[in-house]
């Protein structure tokens, strides 16, 4: 199944840049896009993100053999009807989001007849909008490709390629078993950034600015992740919510045992704790996702 031409629906950090990325690494495809905001299509044509920004959901997906919706997980359903009049006869849908069986079913329903091969680029920053994207977000990236079981083989070794083409590498997995591992790798880490922000947000009257001027002791670093765009987090929380729970309740028994290790004053359980913690960083490093300097390389990029 060759891939000619690539829609792009929602224009912001991950659709901007797999737009930037195909002109990057794909030269030969032609791509084409549109977002619900006309603000941000304005600024998408401005920036080039892909060759030509459709007034219409219809017209973006129209010569499409391929269709990415990249819009929060709580909106892929109205992408989907929004395009539907549009698409020719076999193109393929997939999209970004980072949470899977909501999303898969949501897109089957609103697309029947359609070939739906749901993915994930666990690939991302902070930042969000048609400004954020950038063509090298994916180098180096893992994207989970989700495919029902029906589905098509040599459908799914196209978008494998799409990807891997995008500097991707791809991993397969059922939707169930993508939404349990980014609950604890991905979802739980925000929540508990989102938390830990807020608490000492809330603080910030007692301790009178101390707070940011020392954050450097840890706190920035949650910082960073709990600056990530609320309307994507609140989707995701929304939509892997069986998931999420069920890790928030591991989380919470270890916390805790390391809360009651304290209280007896047990220093090797947490020193043995701590000592096996510091080796999954180590291994991360090795792995090449992630960075071994101070500032974790965030400068430039991020995850998601
Ligand atoms: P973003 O920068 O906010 O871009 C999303 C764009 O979609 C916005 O321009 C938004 O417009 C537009 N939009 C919203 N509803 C729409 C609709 N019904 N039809 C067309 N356009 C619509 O968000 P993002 O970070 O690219 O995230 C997009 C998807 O990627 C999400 O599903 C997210 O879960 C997934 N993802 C994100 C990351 C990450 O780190 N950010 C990583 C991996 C996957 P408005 O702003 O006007 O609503």
């Amino acid at each position: 199944m060759p891939i000619e031409r690539v829609a792009i629906i929602g224009l912001g950090l991950l659709g901007g840049s797999i737009g930037l990325a195909v002109q990057a690494h794909l030269p030969g495809m032609q791509t084409t896009g549109w977002d619900s905001d006309p603000a941000t299509r304005k600024r998408a044509a401005e920036r080039g993100l892909v060759g030509a920004v459709c007034d219409t959901a219809p017209d973006a997906v129209a010569e499409a053999d391929l269709v990415i919706l990249c819009v929060p997980v709580g909106a892929m359903g109205a992408a989907a009807a929004a395009i539907a009049p549009g698409l020719k006869a076999g193109a393929v849908i997939s999209d970004v989001g980072s949470s899977k069986q909501t999303v898969a079913k949501a897109l089957a329903e609103a697309l029947p007849g359609h070939p739906v091969i749901p993915a994930h680029p666990v690939a991302g920053t902070e930042r969000s909008g048609p400004d954020a994207g950038f063509a090298s977000l994916f180098q180096q990236r893992w994207c989970i490709i989700t495919p029902p079981d029906d589905a098509d083989a040599a459908q799914v070794a196209a978008l494998s390629a799409f990807w891997e083409a995008l500097g991707a590498t791809v991993e397969i997995m059922t939707p169930q078993h993508h939404d349990m591992v980014l609950a604890v790798t991905s979802h739980l880490p925000h929540l508990i950034a989102y938390t830990i922000v807020g608490t000492a947000d809330d603080l910030e009257d007692v301790t009178q600015g101390e707070v940011i001027k020392y954050s450097a002791g840890g706190f920035r670093d949650f910082t960073r992740i709990a600056a990530s765009d609320p309307t994507m987090w609140r989707d995701v929380f929304l939509t892997n919510k069986d998931a999420v729970l069920d890790m928030l309740q591991r989380f919470t028994e270890d916390l805790t045992a390391l809360q009651k290790a304290i209280r007896m004053g047990d220093g090797q359980q947490l020193f043995d704790h701590f000592t096996r913690t510091r080796a999954i960083r180590r291994s991360i490093i090795e792995e090449g996702q992630d960075d071994a300097r101070p500032d974790f390389g965030r400068s430039d990029h991020g995850d998601g």
